[in-house]
């Protein structure tokens, strides 16, 4: 069986997935008649430059289409590499208004500096990386939904279905493929990733506006991970409304927050929740 570590799998018709390291991040193809639609850009130029080489596995066809599910760098620091001068005519690049404002502001964002440093204390690899970074922002933007036509009638639905993993997540969904990409809303290989800019308390609600968006048989991409079917995203949903209940009753009952951590019961390795109880208390409190 082809495993999308190692190659793409069309995990729908026309629809192509292949995960990469570092962070194991998904990347995802929509074939239409007019072009290629890509789906995330990994976190470097040269990472870019790596799936465009493995593009020509799938098709010949030009990558008309970028779309950003998110604004974190593991999804967006490839775009500059479908842009020009490097690719002649370039991509049409689509992201969330939310997601835009937050790429635009991230050069005096201080979580995003810091992840930086973070980054370049690495190693040589990720201080070459960042050298030619050129972050390049998509200028067509999603507000609530947006239908792209990839030609032939092959539409993909984007769609703003609530906040969670950040306020601006979009998920894309390819109606005649039966498929719906759900960026870092879903997880498959690692827990959901709570983050300085996450809403722990919406996201469960976020994940049932969107399995609203679908029907039995649906495929689903993770932002991370192996593409699952819905049994897999209730369990997900569940547990993050776990997270959610969890919170609001420690808030409830006046555990302060440097508690509440150690106190809660949770389904999480703690270490991953700081910054979800973090911002809970902080969206109770408001
Ligand atoms: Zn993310």
């Amino acid at each position: 069986m082809t495993d999308a570590r190692t190659a793409w799998v069309e995990v729908a018709d026309r629809v192509y997935q292949r995960r990469y390291d570092p962070f194991d991040v998904s990347v995802t193809v929509v074939a239409g008649t007019d072009g290629l639609m890509v789906v995330d850009t990994r976190c470097s130029l040269a990472e870019a430059r790596e799936i465009r080489g493995h593009l020509r596995q799938i098709s010949a066809a030009p990558v008309r289409w970028v779309v950003n599910t998110h604004v974190h760098f593991d999804h967006v620091w490839g775009n500059a590499e479908f842009a020009a001068p490097r690719q002649v005519p370039p991509a049409q690049f689509w992201g969330s208004a939310e997601m835009v404002a937050a790429m635009r502001g991230a050069g005096e964002d201080p979580d995003t500096v810091k992840l930086k440093e973070t980054l370049a204390a690495r190693s040589e690899e990720w201080r070459a990386k960042l050298a030619e970074l050129e972050e390049h922002v998509p200028d067509n933007i999603v507000r609530g939904g947006h239908d792209l036509d990839l030609g032939d009638g092959r539409v993909v639905r984007m769609r703003q279905v609530g906040r969670g993993h950040t306020d601006g997540d979009l998920v894309l969904h390819v109606p005649d493929a039966d498929v719906l990409l759900m960026g870092d809303l879903l997880e498959e290989s690692g827990d959901p990733h709570f983050g300085p800019d996450s809403f722990p308390l919406d996201w469960a609600a976020t994940i049932d506006a969107a399995l609203a968006l679908t029907g039995p048989g649906t495929r689903f991409v993770p932002g991370h991970g192996a593409s699952t079917d819905a049994s897999f995203v209730v369990a997900q949903r569940d547990t993050l409304a776990a997270v959610a209940d969890t919170c609001r009753s420690l808030h409830a009952a006046g555990v302060p927050l440097d508690e509440a951590l150690k106190t809660g019961d949770w389904p999480y390795d703690r270490e991953h929740l700081q910054d979800a109880i973090r911002r809970a208390y902080l969206h109770l409190s408001a």
